[in-house]
């Protein structure tokens, strides 16, 4: 199995590249913003609550989400691998990522960080806000994701930096570009499906 983290702020282009990801090597793409935007839209317990947060900007609470993603894996048994997209989003997330797949025994392989310049990242958010319909891509909000992020989020590059195995990858150029930097460091590890 090859699991790998997507890792980066709000507009870093996470969603984009994971679609790439995706189609290229065959790996099941698990993003916690998808998992929770559906559970609101389906109106369950879990999204009335975690819109409360998602609305002002801010994490949903670890346990609510950790919760969600052991449920997702378990779903997934043939996966030949994952990408988590949006998560883990805090350090204790981080940890409890570990120990799931460790009771599965495997493990997070490659964590790649998309680098890109602040200004950039609102400019993008601002942009996709016109048409994604997302109710917290307005410039309020995105200025609290983005300081959660850096608050609570941050950390978790520092866990996998000190497994060795966090690679920085820039973010701010073309998507194709951005996507060849990807699959550079990938090839390292899975060939191509
Ligand atoms: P995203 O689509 O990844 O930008 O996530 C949108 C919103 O969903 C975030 O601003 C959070 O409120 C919530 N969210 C998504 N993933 C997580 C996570 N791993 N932990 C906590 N909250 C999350």
């Amino acid at each position: 199995m090859f699991n790998l983290i997507l890792f980066g702020p709000p507009g870093s282009g996470k969603g984009t590249q994971s679609e790439n990801v995706v189609k290229t090597y065959r790996l099941q793409h698990i993003s916690t913003g998808d998992l929770l935007r559906d559970e609101v839209t389906r109106h369950t317990p879990l999204g009335v609550e975690a819109k409360k947060y998602m609305d002002q900007g801010l994490l949903v609470p670890d346990e609510v989400v950790i919760g969600m993603i052991s449920s997702k894996i378990d779903e997934l048994p043939d996966a030949r691998g994952f990408i988590f997209d949006g998560f883990p989003r805090t350090k204790a997330q981080a940890e409890a990522l570990d120990k799931l797949l460790e009771f599965k025994n495997t493990s997070i392989n490659l964590v790649l960080s998309l680098e890109v310049p602040e200004q950039q990242l609102i400019d993008r958010l601002v942009g996709r806000g016109a048409t994604s319909g997302r109710s917290d891509d307005n410039a309020e909000v995105i200025t609290k994701r983005i300081k959660e992020y850096h608050t609570k989020t941050a950390a978790v590059a520092s866990h996998y930096a000190e497994q060795g195995k966090l690679e920085r990858v820039k973010g701010d150029n073309s998507i194709e570009d951005t996507f060849r930097l990807l699959a550079k460091q990938i090839d390292k590890y899975l060939l191509p499906a």
